[in-house]
């Protein structure tokens, strides 16, 4: 049956014709929005979205990897009413407020202060691009105006303005702008899933450094920054590396005076198992990237983190040498708030360490459930959890999005990986709820569905 067919109640029908009307979906092929219909979404509560039917989801992709605590939680919710009643937002030139600044102190100090000084952004996007201007902007103050290149991984993903993806290397959203881009150095992925016979995750990682190592033994002179997604390459499908990789590469940036951005905008925020993913290389970067989570998913934020060093660099009379990138809606206020609530309800559930039994639970109850399945790679890192699907058929992406819905999921298959990144409030109730929907979906879109002239678009 095709899933489309649950929404025959005016309410979603209306709103979805509505939606096609006037409203450009992102990451959707507008062609597929009369077979695949957006969600109306009417309110949330926890894990679940709500449709103007009354059908309830369960939002195992945390929309878009950036619910942390839940849809409308009462803390945060409370935090909000409390700043609008002060005041929304003011420009962070020449002003300043407490939610911006307690905000940069209580993430500096979640550093032990490595990183002092804290740059606000509105979406992720925007953090990468001013990571990369600024470790330019730094090398050039310091009289290595010659350092301009970047160095990425292959498959990595950074975001989808022109700089952010320039060092970007996932083909579906690179592709049609790459005559617009300029060039970033690709460099291995330390992949775990790449691993030869005899290999395993650490030997994948010291294989891939090694080529980092090569490229900036020979270029070092003209690259500022190496930019990596910390632990797990999300976009392209989940892909995870061991921690040593990133110590190698910290070792390999201080041995060529080449600066580490850490883009840990969606590992970030607790999502693989500590605050940040960097953590667990014991190492700290140069550049800190943060957004998605860091509002707990209400509002647009995103900062970029660096070291007080980095900071003195750009502190001079000549306007030249400060750093000059500016949007209308940085340090907004509200959003600051929102993070503020988010760091408390961190503290106060004592998230890190109750993720650690939900993840358990999680891949427990999958493991079993997949046994003797059509999937390979079985992994997880905190609270990411994924699986590859092995013979998938046409859309299979979109098929299993369609089933999941049927089956009161909402769920986003990037490519043949299927993932599981529910908010941090998940109940054991609601974790068997999820792994037995997405096993039911699994079943469901089993025999492919040989559609003619369909390809697979491998959207995140
Ligand atoms: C989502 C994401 C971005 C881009 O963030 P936007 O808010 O979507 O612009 C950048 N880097 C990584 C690792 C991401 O997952």
């Amino acid at each position: 049956m095709p899933p489309s067919t649950a929404f025959s109640t005016s309410a979603n029908t209306s709103w979805q014709q509505r939606s096609r009307r006037h409203v450009w979906h992102p990451c959707t092929q507008s062609i597929r929005l009369e077979a695949v219909p957006p969600l109306p979404i009417a309110r949330g509560e926890g894990v679940w979205l709500v449709d103007h039917d009354g059908r309830r989801y369960l939002d195992a992709t945390s929309s878009w990897w950036v619910n942390l605590f839940g849809h409308a939680h009462p803390a945060i919710n409370a935090a909000l009413k409390d700043q609008l009643d002060a005041f929304s937002h003011v420009m962070l030139a020449g002003c300043t407020h407490a939610p911006a600044v307690e905000l940069a102190e209580r993430l500096s100090a979640l550093t032990g202060h490595a990183l002092g000084h804290c740059f606000y952004a509105s979406d992720g996007a925007s953090a990468v691009e001013i990571a990369l201007k600024m470790s330019f902007h730094a090398w050039r103050n310091a009289g290595r105006g010659g350092k301009q290149n970047f160095v990425a991984l292959r498959h990595g993903y950074h975001g989808e303005t022109l700089g952010a993806l320039h060092v970007t290397d996932v083909p579906v959203f690179r592709d049609a702008y790459a005559p617009l881009l300029a060039n970033a150095h690709l460099v291995a992925s330390p992949d775990a899933r790449t691993a030869l016979p005899g290999e395993d995750a650490v030997a994948v990682a010291r294989r891939a450094a090694a080529e980092l190592e090569a490229l900036l033994a020979e270029r070092h002179a003209t690259i500022a920054a190496v930019i990596v997604e910390p632990l797990v390459q999300c976009a392209t499908g989940m892909a995870m590396h061991d921690p040593d990789y990133l110590r190698l590469v910290r070792a390999l940036c201080d041995r060529f005076d080449v600066h580490l951005v850490a883009d840990e905008i969606a590992v970030g925020c607790g999502r693989t198992g500590t605050f940040f993913a960097c953590e667990q290389a014991g190492i700290w970067p140069d550049f800190l990237c943060l957004s998605k989570g860091i509002s707990g998913g209400y509002l647009p934020l995103a900062l970029v983190m660096t070291r007080d060093a980095i900071y003195e660099g750009f502190v001079d009379d000549d306007v030249a040498r400060s750093f000059l990138h500016s949007h209308s809606y940085t340090g907004n206020a509200l959003a600051c708030r929102a993070a503020l609530a988010m760091l408390d309800l961190f503290e106060r559930e004592d998230a890190l360490q109750r993720n650690l039994g939900r993840a358990e639970r999680l891949i427990g109850r999958l493991g079993e459930g997949l046994r003797g399945m059509p999937v390979d790679h079985l992994r997880q890192r905190g609270m990411i959890t994924a699986f590859d699907v092995r013979e998938t058929g046409a859309r299979f992406a979109e098929r299993f999005h369609l089933a999941a819905r049927a089956n009161g999921l909402l769920m986003r298959p990037i490519g043949s990986t299927v993932y599981l990144m529910p908010p941090y409030v998940i109940g054991d109730d609601e974790i068997d709820l999820l792994v037995d929907g997405t096993l039911a979906t699994l079943q469901a879109v089993a025999e492919p569905a040989h559609a003619e002239g369909a390809h697979d678009v491998a959207l995140a």
